[in-house]
């Protein structure tokens, strides 16, 4: 009999490649007989950082398989592009026929239970229909964004208008009043391509046999109980089954930078420190990160801080090719790094975000709000002050602050600049105040029912068995 396997097929960004595979790792747990096979579309984003992933988990989880599907040659209007979501999107297409290549050889020697996409594939799930391989969802950010996600083509018919320019409190089932203007960036403008894509993916969640989605029930409620009675989505359009499987999150990493955090770490009091740490993807102007240095001076507080070189002028503000470590001192300002030296470390580029956050000295995350960050930062016990900057990261502020209450939003200006003050208050606020006070026991609160999610009674362990019994029959 050939062996069952499961197509996981993840979008370009790291963090969603990241998410993906502790997607397989986790079953691969659970059901060790399953071959776990993930397709990688090249060129990836930031190739060298992607290959050198790629590589450390092949070697500790060597039955997952990667298949690399072959370079596609991007039209020079994509190749241009200066919107990662947009190219994001139209990638998928252009791949469809080497997605279709991957599935039918990898079918000539397993039985295909379930293609699994991250939900910029969704244009991939026609290749799977074809195939009449059954397609799953795999939702990397939250409930509450999956909730307004399924929504987007109830809005879309009853107003003209661009979210943006809407100024309303829209009412999503299962989601906080969200201000029109907090909606994931990508979809804020119609005439804006990625609008168009974020359109077409969400009708093609009903198609599929179910949404998987990364967390879990006590975290998101409200959201998760209007998706499955199917409140979000227009009339006769039909609900699909959700799996909240969560909190998913990278294992603890270490090793190269990781050691010089963790080594200065150990000699900082418990709780006493602030990570600031913004994605995978999150770059700052000079002028900010100047700002930002001003303000954790003067906050007077210890900080551990990934520092990144700023975007060159004409840039795409994230950071999807690989970027060459800061030289701080130019940076940031005179004298800073020598004064604050006591008490604060600047990284270049990454820290073990995970390893961070679990360390016993650390007491506060500024974070850009992806959701990974926000599971991560919920496992430690860790409260947040909430700084959106790209994607749906000011949805999620609006979630964590009004819904979860697990943070603190740090409010910019309407371009999006933060002032030093600003930085110095919430940071402050967070480290010292009775409202930080009761975010971290709050925080601390869903760290443990986290842990009971994801027992094997729990309902993160209860979701995934459910899916697994599923693929364990189907074909
Ligand atoms: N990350 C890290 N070190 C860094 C920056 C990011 O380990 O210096 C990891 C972080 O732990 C998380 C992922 O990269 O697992 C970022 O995912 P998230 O969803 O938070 O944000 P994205 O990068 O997708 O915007």
């Amino acid at each position: 009999m050939e062996a069952a396997a499961i197509v996981l097929y993840p979008s370009p960004p790291i963090g969603h490649l990241i998410a993906m595979v502790e997607l397989g790792k986790l079953i691969l747990t659970h059901h060790p007989s399953l071959c776990i096979h993930i397709l990688i579309t090249t060129p990836p984003y930031r190739a060298d950082d992607t290959a050198s992933y790629i590589t450390s988990v092949s070697a500790a989880t060597p039955s997952l398989i990667f298949h690399h599907l072959p370079t596609i040659s991007l039209p020079p209007s994509l190749a241009s592009s200066r919107n990662h979501e947009t190219l994001t999107f139209e990638l998928v297409p252009l791949n469809n026929p080497y997605v279709h290549q991957a599935l039918l050889s990898i079918s000539h020697s397993f039985s295909i239970k379930a293609f699994v996409m991250d939900f910029f594939c969704a244009l991939g799930l026609s290749v799977a229909a074809k195939l009449n391989i059954p397609s799953f969802f795999f939702f990397t950010s939250g409930a509450a964004f999956l909730a307004s996600f399924l929504y987007l083509p109830t809005i879309h018919n009853i107003t003209d208008k661009s979210l943006k320019d809407l100024n309303t409190l829209l009412n999503i089932p299962g989601v906080p009043p969200m201000p029109s203007s907090d909606m994931a960036k990508p979809t804020l403008d119609r005439s804006d391509k990625a609008y168009e894509h974020f359109l077409a993916s969400s009708s093609q969640f009903p198609k599929s046999a179910g949404i998987i989605v990364n967390t879990f029930e006590s975290l998101e409620p409200r959201a998760l109980r209007a998706i499955s009675d199917g409140l979000c989505l227009a009339e006769n359009v039909p609900t699909r089954p959700v799996y909240p499987i969560g909190p998913l999150i990278v294992s603890h990493g270490g090793g190269g930078r990781g050691a010089e955090c963790l080594k200065w770490l150990d000699s900082q009091p418990s709780g006493s420190v602030v990570f600031l740490c913004f994605g995978s993807l999150g770059l700052f102007s000079k002028e900010q990160l100047k700002e930002i240095a001003i303000g954790l001076e003067n906050s007077g507080h210890r900080f551990l801080w990934v520092v990144r070189n700023p975007p060159a002028q004409n840039q795409i503000k994230v950071a999807i090719t690989d970027q060459s470590d800061p030289e701080l001192k130019s940076l940031l300002p005179d004298g800073f790094l020598d004064r604050t030296k006591d008490r604060g470390l600047v990284v270049k580029s990454w820290a073990p975000q995970v390893a961070v956050l679990n360390h016993d000295s650390v007491g506060g995350f500024v974070s850009h709000c992806g959701w990974n960050s926000v599971l991560e930062s919920v496992c430690a016990g860790v409260p947040i002050v909430a700084w959106p900057l790209y994607a749906e990261q000011r949805f999620n502020r609006v979630v964590l602050v009004e819904e979860i209450k697990i943070a603190l939003p740090m409010k910019e200006s309407e371009d999006g600049f933060v002032r030093a003050p600003e930085v110095e208050k919430r940071v402050t606020e967070l480290m010292e105040s009775e409202e930080g006070e009761v975010m971290r026991k709050r925080t601390k609160a869903m760290q443990n029912e986290a842990h009971v999610a994801l027992g094997e009674t729990g309902s993160s362990g209860v979701a995934l068995t459910k899916l697994l019994q599923l693929w364990g029959k189907t074909g």
